[in-house]
């Protein structure tokens, strides 16, 4: 869509940008941001600011957090040390808090394992992952069991094989969320009944 506006295309161009959202659908958002009345673009405008300004990752798990250095969930005394759940994406965790299934820590890879595209272990987490644990190892709160809670794709597959050796090596049980939903299935999708299920019949690997 153009509207041959100047400001108006430069909107609908960035709009076009996030997922999930076609030329057509950022057309339609940036004539409704355009009608609205000034407080909603400015409250709109400063929401993704503050956004971006506020949220940081937290230096423990990597998942998001705003007012601490830790996440609440690194942070919660009352969750268990022992067990620790890896996730591709921060938003993943979310969801499988929403199942009520899972009440250890997490640890968010961000992103999946893809040699076609580019992404090595160095561009994910990973490194990170395998500190934590070996300093587990060596104090008294060690992690016995590591859930790969990762998509059920060919990245999710391959971050999948690769995490299990290492950690298998460093004698860590390692299970894999079960995926009974359909081949592909981007975690996002399953709900949370299904999620936690999933969890509960984690497979050993
Ligand atoms: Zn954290």
């Amino acid at each position: 869509m153009v509207s041959n506006l100047p400001s108006l295309d430069k909107l609908i161009h960035e709009l076009s940008k996030l997922p999930g959202i076609g030329n057509k659908t950022a057309g339609r958002l940036a004539y409704h941001i355009l009608k609205s009345p000034e407080h909603f673009a400015h409250e709109l405008s400063e929401a993704v600011e503050q956004v971006k300004r506020n949220v940081r990752e937290c230096s423990h798990c990597y998942s998001y957090t705003e007012t601490e250095e830790q996440c609440m969930y690194c942070t919660d005394p009352k969750r268990s040390n022992d067990v620790l759940c890896v996730v591709e994406d921060p938003s993943d965790i979310s969801r499988i808090e929403s199942s009520g299934a899972f009440r250890g820590r997490y640890h968010v890879l961000h992103g999946a394992l893809s040699p076609l595209d580019g992404v090595t272990p160095q561009d994910l987490k990973i490194d990170p992952l395998i500190q934590k644990i070996r300093e587990s190892q060596t104090g008294d709160e060690c992690i016995t069991e590591v859930i790969l809670a990762l998509d059920a794709d060919l990245e999710g597959d391959t971050t999948v094989l690769y995490l299990a050796k290492i950690l298998g090596e460093m004698g860590v049980n390692t299970t894999r969320i079960a995926h009974g939903v359909p081949i592909g299935g981007d975690i996002d999708y399953i709900d949370f009944r299904t999620l936690g299920r999933a969890i509960e019949n984690r497979v050993q690997l």
